[in-house]
């Protein structure tokens, strides 16, 4: 089969800037979630339109047997691979310098003019060795992801490609293109244009595809956590709960237990010092919650001023203890808020489980009553309620008076 370079190169061209203008259009639509979704799909659009207008420039210079315009014609399709790289890095969640997508140009540049690449075949050995650098570069920081496993179509095609850069170095030392313009008449240039067209449009989809991927996932983040705190939200406390229950329903044998916590007299902390003082001591607590317990317990702000805690594999004794070093750190913390003299408290309700016949349900209403006899004791102190005393008039007996020093821990016998 007999491939003419000048119309693949301009099929090739053709095909990029379609692909930047496809991916342009899908940047620019209403709806993204957040921004690591759209930047990937712009910036990727930008690195097709940049390789667009560079791979023309080569295509006219060459017709022209113009040396210098397809110099700088090759360091705009170089440019186009360091966005790419860019592109990658930054969905990886890394930021990288602009200096680094210059260098690859730059450096052919300087090769070329500087007169240490002298021949045509002597800048196409560069261009595909800098090339090759970028794409293997690109497919390193998506592989470096913690869910690499899901970017593997992009990661094998990036290798692919600069496999296939590195692929032509020896090709064309063992037959060179010579100059212009006996290379637009090369033999074996055209598949090369070939097999970066397919690898081009192939990778475009798969952009595409992780792209609205990580929109989703960022969409279900969003609907999942807390604006004002960062926290996990009601909903998916709740899902995490149930899931607990699920695996224990299953497995059985391991305690869970549930902590609720709501802070005092929050409606006179915004009454005396405002609304935004009050913020600030609900991210302080949320600071403080975080804090205080392990990073496979689920913590979350149910609303308002008030939060919660599952805590599978944990029993009530660790729980108190727990809930009580968070009362303690947070009355500790928040005395003064932006110096201010806050003294912002909480009470915190705690409950827990050994069996599995127990539900969600029951959980809840039981670390509810224990937070309301918190409230009801005074304040600012935890309390306990075991399986058996859910009634609220058992819960007096089974108040953890807390004081500065000691712990004193008293409850109705559960069982
Ligand atoms: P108690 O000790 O009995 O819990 O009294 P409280 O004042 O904390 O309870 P109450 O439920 O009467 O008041 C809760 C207050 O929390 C009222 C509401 O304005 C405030 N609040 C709820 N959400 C927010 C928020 O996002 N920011 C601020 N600053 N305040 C909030
Ligand atoms: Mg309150
Ligand atoms: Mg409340």
């Amino acid at each position: 089969m007999h491939l003419d370079l000048v119309t693949i190169a301009g099929a090739e061209i053709a095909v990029a800037a379609v692909l930047a203008g496809m991916f342009l259009l899908v940047w620019g639509r209403d709806g993204w979630s957040l921004e690591a979704a759209p930047r990937f799909v712009g910036s990727w659009g930008l690195a097709a339109l940049v390789f667009s207008l560079g791979g023309g420039a080569m295509l006219v210079s060459a017709l022209f047997s113009s040396v210098n315009g397809l110099v700088v014609g090759t360091s705009v399709a170089i440019l186009s691979a360091g966005l790419k790289w860019h592109a990658a890095r930054r969905f990886a969640g890394r930021q990288s310098a602009p200096v680094w997508i210059l260098l690859g140009p730059a450096v052919f540049l300087l090769a070329a003019f500087l007169g240490l690449a002298p021949t045509l075949d002597d800048r196409f050995v560069i261009a595909c060795s800098i090339l090759a650098v970028y794409g293997l570069a690109a497919s390193f920081e998506l592989g470096r992801m913690p869910d690499a496993s899901q970017s593997w179509p992009a990661i094998a095609l990036l290798r692919i490609g600069g496999a296939a850069y590195l692929s032509w170095i020896p090709i064309a030392l063992s037959s060179p293109l010579m100059s212009l313009p006996a290379a637009l008449t090369s033999a074996w240039l055209p598949y090369v244009v070939l097999v970066t067209m397919l690898l081009r449009v192939a990778l475009a989809f798969v952009v595409l595809s992780m792209a609205k991927d990580r929109d989703e996932e960022e969409q279900r983040r969003f609907a999942y956590t807390d604006s004002l705190t960062g926290l996990p939200n009601r909903r998916a406390l709740f899902d995490a709960a149930e899931a607990v229950v699920e695996r224990r329903l299953h497995g059985g044998g391991t305690p869970v237990s549930l902590v609720i916590a709501d802070l005092d007299h929050f409606k006179d902390t915004n009454d005396t010092f405002g609304h935004s003082i009050g913020d600030e001591v609900l991210r302080l607590f949320a600071k403080v919650f975080r804090e205080s317990f392990d990073k496979n317990h689920t913590i979350a702000r149910l609303g308002g001023e008030e939060f919660a805690a599952i805590l599978p594999g944990v029993d009530g004794d660790e729980a108190v203890e727990a809930a009580e070093r968070l009362r303690e750190s947070f009355a500790q913390a928040a005395s003064f808020v932006s110096g201010l003299p806050v003294g912002s408290t909480v009470s915190i309700g705690v409950t827990a489980d050994k069996d599995v016949d127990s539900g969600l349900s029951s959980l809840f209403r039981r670390a509810d009553a224990a937070l309301y006899a918190a409230k009801s004791a005074g304040r600012d102190r935890v309390v306990f309620v075991g399986r058996e005393d859910a009634a609220v008039s058992g819960a007096e007996n089974s108040v953890v008076r807390t004081s500065p020093t000691r712990l004193d821990v008293q409850r109705v016998p559960s069982g």
